[in-house]
């Protein structure tokens, strides 16, 4: 990796892992470690926050500019033209998470049980930047991390449906697909996600439609951003109902990172207007809010109203 690359990446507390792969300790982990309070999807879906390995296989590489990104964007990269081995990237993907957490040993605020639980990292979030579905061995990986008994959340931005069929024939899915929807139609889809080709939108609508026919727990993300895809509940609830997720979320833009460079603190809906957004959506869909964490201006919403949490 272009070592200048690598300095800026270390400084913003990643990891570096390989040719193009990356770690950073959640926000959410540090603060179940000290606080004992996890992120909403321990909430919502019973992962441990303490014991999640946060991660990516593709650190600089996305086929996407979305303005509510927090990540360095500007990286031109044809770093997974070389794709580093499955095994390799997991193995040292749990040593840097070990190297990122060895500084909470022995802070008081920290039980030595929650301190060796979090060593054995048992939940994965293959979410921490780029578009994970570009590393051409993601299947394999996923498999890596199940082997070791690890739960996989990978977060796509649904441009690559071939990627996703494939894994689905090779038995290779991750214990949970997110894919995310963040704009009613193509023209607020050009405008926010600033996509590298004119295909994005057509491909995401592909993953949609494929979606019901995967067999594992799925959820369509909304990331909604004041003045630019707030609204347009019919819309959202059509693609919805094409993909038939099993969840739903409804998440409120934050003003974090690089997306400060590209939006506004305005751009930030209140929870009350995610709530709203969620109620009308939930009503068109035939879902029903499951639950909701105020902290994080997200909504949950399922077909029978009742939380699924994950049995591992
Ligand atoms: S699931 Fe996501 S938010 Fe929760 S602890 Fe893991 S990386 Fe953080």
């Amino acid at each position: 990796m272009d070592p200048a690359k690598r300095e800026v990446l270390e400084r913003q507390g990643y990891e570096v892992v390989g040719e193009h792969s990356g770690v950073k300790v959640c926000h959410w982990t540090k603060s179940s470690l000290t606080k004992g309070v996890g992120c909403y999807k321990e909430t919502f879906y019973g992962i441990k926050s303490h014991r999640c390995l946060q991660m990516t296989p593709a650190v600089d590489s996305c086929n996407l500019g979305c303005l509510f990104c927090w990540r360095t964007q500007e990286w031109g990269s044809d770093s997974l033209a070389h794709a580093d081995d499955p095994g390799f990237i997991v193995e040292e993907s749990i040593e840097a998470q070990r190297h990122l957490i060895t500084g909470f040993k022995g802070n008081p605020k920290v039980s030595t049980e929650k301190f060796d639980e979090a060593w054995h990292p048992n939940q994965v979030a293959i979410s921490l930047t780029g578009e994970p579905t570009l590393y051409k061995r993601l299947g394999e990986m996923i498999d890596e991390f199940h082997r070791r008994d690890m739960t996989t959340f990978l977060v796509t931005n649904g441009t690559t449906p071939a990627v996703l069929r494939r894994m689905a024939s090779e038995g290779r899915l991750p214990t949970q697909l997110y894919v995310t929807v963040a704009a009613p139609n193509a023209d607020v889809y050009r405008k926010l996600m600033a996509p590298k080709s004119e295909h994005e939108w057509e491909k995401l609508k592909e993953t949609l439609a494929l979606l019901p026919s995967l067999d594992t727990r799925t959820v369509i993300r909304h990331t909604l951003v004041e003045g630019w895809n707030l609204g347009w509940e019919d819309e959202y609830a059509a693609l919805d109902a094409t993909a038939q997720p099993m969840f739903v979320e409804c998440k409120g833009y934050s003003f974090v990172g690089e997306s400060r460079l590209r939006l506004r603190v305005e751009n930030m809906p209140e929870h009350r207007v995610i709530r709203q957004f969620a109620d009308t959506l939930g009503d068109r869909l035939g879902y029903k809010v499951a639950a909701e964490r105020e902290d994080s201006r997200v909504v949950l919403l399922t077909r029978d109203g009742a939380l699924h949490p994950i049995v591992s």
